[in-house]
């Protein structure tokens, strides 16, 4: 039964749910994948989720940054899962922070349903799973273009 719609990504949500619900119910169902856990689509699940809803996941305004230009270098093949792992461990290292602290005010980010969002990834099997979450990165990636303008 659907109750609600997220407002950051768009997708229906169950009463007493939350779209965290259906990013977890992905992750299952993308480890019954084979290949997929730790792949480049597993990369481009998380980054779309997590740009999708940056109040929820806690992220800086630096950190949702490099995410996307992460997202953009991945899907121009400029950054493989390797040079994804090395950046991140860059960007994470040592006494940066990339979550913001509790009393942060959010950051300016665009939010706001899509034309693709979790729940779209969640119809997948096996064999479409990788188109499914290519069309999800992709679409958010076309709508990040005018990034700096595109706020909350
Ligand atoms: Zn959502």
């Amino acid at each position: 039964m659907t109750n609600s719609i997220c407002p950051a990504c768009g997708a229906p949500v169950t009463a007493g749910g939350a779209c965290l619900d259906h990013f977890h119910a992905l992750l299952v169902l993308e480890g019954r994948f084979p290949g997929a856990p730790g792949s480049i689509r597993h990369f481009y699940a998380v980054a779309c989720y997590n740009l999708q809803h940056p109040d929820s996941v806690g992220l800086t305004a630096e950190a949702l940054e490099g995410l996307r230009r992460n997202l953009a270098d991945a899907l121009d093949g400029k950054a493989s899962v390797v040079e994804l792992h090395r950046r991140t461990r860059l960007a994470t290292d040592g006494p940066i922070r990339v979550r913001r602290r509790s009393g942060d005010p959010p950051v300016d980010w665009y939010c706001g349903p899509g034309p693709v969002n979790v729940t779209d990834a969640l119809t997948g099997t096996a064999a479409a799973y990788p188109d499914l979450v290519e069309a999800w990165a992709a679409a958010y990636a076309l709508r990040s273009i005018p990034w700096p303008a595109m706020l909350c």
